[in-house]
This record gives C-alpha cells, sequence and structure tokens, in this order.
C-alpha cells in the first residue's frame, strides 16, 4: 500500500510539472497565468510540510501547512477572477485564509483533534471550489469557439467540492479513530490522493481555457480585416460560402446587402487618410449595432462592405438596409458626416455567390446613380 508520505510527495512533484507548463503560457500576457503559477508553487510547498509532518516542527506542519494549502486555492480562484476579468477580491480570500489558519490552529492547541481540522481544511476548500464553479458558469453563456474547457472546469470544482463534502461527513460520522492525516488509513489515502488531484486537475481547466482564447485571437487576426475588424474579403467569401449551401439544404432565404461610403475620396482629399479611417472604422462599429449577430459583416474593398443575412427575405432585408442607412447617416462625435448607399439582393435557385453579389453590386450602382445615401434593390 502506498504510504500518505509518497502520494503528497507524487503531488509536489505534479505541481512542479503544472508550474513548469504555465511558464510556457506566461508569455500569452493572458490574466490568471500568474496567480495560477503561484497557487501550484503553493500547493507544492503545502504538500512538502504535509510529506515531511512528523519530521518538521508542529507550526510549521500544522498551521503554516494548512495556511498555504488554503492560500494555493484562493490564490487559484484569483487566477480564474482575474481571467474572467471580474474583480479578484483580494482582501476578502486574504481573511478567509487568515480564518482558515486560526481555526485549525484552535482545533490544534486549544482541542487538539485531527477530525476539527481536516473539517474546517475541506469546508474551506468547499467555498472556493463552489466559487470557481460559479465564476466559470457566468462565463459559459458567453458565446465562444469552443465550450470544452470550461465546462471541464465548472465539472471539476464541482468534483473537487463534492469530494471535500464527503471527507466532511467521512470526518463527522467518525470519532478519533483517524489521528493523522499520514496515518494509512483507506480513507486517509483516498482523500489524499484526490484531494492532492485536485489543484492539477483545475490547473489543466485552466491551460485548456488560455489554450481557447489564444486559438480564437489566433482566429481572429487571421480572418478579420486589422482596421476595423469585420470579416476579412477572404473570411468573408469562405463563411457565405457555407451560409449559401446551409440555405440550399434548409430553403430558408438568404439576402445579402453591399454597402459603400459616398464621395469617400473626397473625406480623406478633405480631411486626410486618419479621418477616413476613421470613418471606416465608425461604419463597421454602428453597423455592427444594426445587425444580429448570426449575420455576417465582411470589409469587400477600400470603402465598400458586405452584410449577409441568412434566413431573411427581401423585405425583411430592405428594412435591416434602410435602418443600417439611417443609422450611419447620423453625426456622431470624433468622426465626420458621412453617408451610405446600400443595395440589397436575394439569393435565387442556381445562384452563385458571385452571382447574388454581382446583382447587389448592380443595385449599388443604382443607389449611386440615383443620388446616393439611399437603398435600392435587384431589378426582378
Ligand atoms: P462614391 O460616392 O461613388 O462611392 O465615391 P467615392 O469617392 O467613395 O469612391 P472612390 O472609389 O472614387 O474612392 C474610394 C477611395 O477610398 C479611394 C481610396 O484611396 C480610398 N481608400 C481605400 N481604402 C482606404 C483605407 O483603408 N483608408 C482610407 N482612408 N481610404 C481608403
Ligand atoms: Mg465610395
Ligand atoms: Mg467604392
Amino acid at each position: 500500500m502506498p504510504s500518505a508520505l509518497t502520494i503528497f510527495l507524487i503531488a509536489a512533484l505534479l505541481c512542479v510539472a503544472m508550474l513548469l507548463m504555465l511558464r510556457y503560457f506566461m508569455r500569452s500576457g493572458i490574466a490568471g497565468i500568474r496567480e495560477w503559477a503561484l497557487a501550484n508553487l503553493l500547493a507544492c510547498i503545502a504538500f512538502i510540510l504535509y510529506a515531511f509532518g512528523r519530521e518538521l516542527p508542529p507550526l510549521l506542519a500544522y498551521e503554516v501547512a494548512n495556511g498555504v494549502y488554503a492560500a494555493a486555492a484562493a490564490v487559484m480562484l484569483v487566477g480564474f477572477r482575474r481571467f474572467f476579468a471580474r474583480p479578484p477580491r483580494k482582501a476578502l480570500l486574504a481573511g478567509a485564509v487568515l480564518a482558515l489558519t486560526v481555526a485549525a490552529a484552535f482545533f490544534h492547541y486549544v482541542h487538539d483533534s485531527f477530525d476539527g481540522r481536516s473539517i474546517v481544511v475541506s469546508l474551506f476548500q468547499v467555498g472556493i471550489a463552489v466559487a470557481i464553479a460559479a465564476t466559470v458558469l457566468r462565463a459559459i453563456r458567453v458565446k465562444r469557439r469552443s465550450r470544452y474547457p470550461y465546462h471541464y472546469t465548472f465539472v471539476m470544482a464541482l468534483v473537487v467540492a463534492g469530494g471535500h463534502l464527503l471527507r466532511v461527513a467521512v470526518h463527522l460520522g467518525q470519532s478519533g479513530d483517524m489521528t493523522s492525516l499520514l496515518q494509512p488509513s483507506p480513507w486517509n489515502l483516498f482523500f489524499t490522493s484526490a484531494g492532492t488531484m485536485a489543484l492539477p486537475a483545475l490547473t489543466l481547466g485552466a491551460v485548456m481555457m488560455v489554450h481557447d482564447v489564444m486559438l480564437a485571437k489566433a482566429e481572429h487576426a487571421a480572418n478579420r480585416d486589422f482596421l476595423t475588424g469585420a470579416w476579412s474579403r477572404r473570411a468573408f467569401f469562405a463563411v457565405a460560402d457555407i451560409e449559401l449551401t446551409r440555405a440550399r439544404r434548409s430553403h430558408r432565404s438568404l439576402s445579402l446587402l453591399l454597402f459603400d461610403v459616398d464621395h469617400f475620396k473626397s473625406i480623406n482629399d478633405r480631411l486626410g487618410h486618419a479621418a477616413g479611417d476613421r470613418v471606416l472604422e465608425d461604419a463597421v462599429a454602428r453597423a455592427e449595432a444594426v445587425i444580429r449577430n448570426v449575420d455576417y459583416l465582411g470589409r469587400i474593398g477600400g470603402e465598400e462592405f458586405a452584410v449577409l443575412l441568412p434566413e431573411t427575405g427581401m423585405e425583411d432585408a430592405l428594412a435591416v438596409a434602410e435602418r443600417l442607412r439611417a443609422s450611419l447617416h447620423v453625426p456622431a462625435e470624433g468622426v465626420t458626416d458621412f453617408s451610405v448607399s446600400i443595395g440589397v439582393a436575394l439569393l435565387r435557385d442556381g445562384d452563385s455567390f458571385a452571382e447574388l453579389m454581382q446583382r447587389a453590386d448592380a443595385a449599388l450602382y443604382q443607389a449611386k446613380r440615383g443620388g446616393r445615401n439611399r437603398v435600392e434593390h435587384e431589378s426582378a
């Protein structure tokens, strides 16, 4: 049978491995990684103190070990909160760690009880694990590239909380049979092996989330126009192809708006290229507010943009176009007044995307010829 000492030493080494892995991700600059690394360092120290509990002075083996282990969990939580841009609540958590250390000391010096110490330590861990689960849960609702890292971390935090609750129940139900963490009883070995895996398991969740954010950033850089953040021409044509196939398969309508800033050359000429750039950024920002989040806004050329509207017929597409035209024509602070002309086309049977584009472009040309700052739809 393995001894609790061996388990603590393996856990300490695992934390070192986690630390070395986190070091690689630290250069991404993503918030939370520093805290997760510090948490693993603290856990590593706590596990070594627990492992040599019989050789070390009691103050180190009990109060310092329990305090450092609690701090590791609290710092882990701070990492998750910082990752999700939530207030870290450092003072509150520092107070909680201090209170836990005092409570554990009470069950050492005033009323010496291994059960008492185990119960307060585990209750603290339940609180932290539930707080981590709640922090991740809030973020699960946000639309993301992948949901797995967030679901994994949420479930793992609940498993950790459940494990510690079980430990509380076991200690409440027994009367002083277990007297030390290092005693090789089956429950003790189960709780030390499961408990010491908690932090590395949560760290894996954290690293998966970091990886997801890094991938999302790389995808964004590859698929978005640098100036405005709209889909790049290449990426827009790629998603348009997918949406075209989907619309055809499900017999739903698909509409396309093409819009172009009016007299843009004269804005550049009068106010300079930077003012022109600001118009483009502003046009995209305001257009994003008008369209739904299932629609795609792409920058097709210099001052020419396209909006793909899935499951949208001509009547609704014209309404969106009119709303877009009107909202862009309202003067905005720090941006010179401008207007756009819009052409609208609806997907027909047997259309290629190029043909749909061509008809929207013809409608846009009509809008320009008709005096600009207006919406036109394709001719029947
Ligand atoms: P119209 O009303 O007919 O659309 O006239 P226009 O002046 O908007 O159209 P034109 O095609 O003559 O001019 C487009 C200008 O857009 C020319 C080009 O220098 C400018 N442009 C293209 N890309 C950018 C960019 O990224 N930033 C800025 N500031 N200007 C750009
Ligand atoms: Mg133009
Ligand atoms: Mg143009």
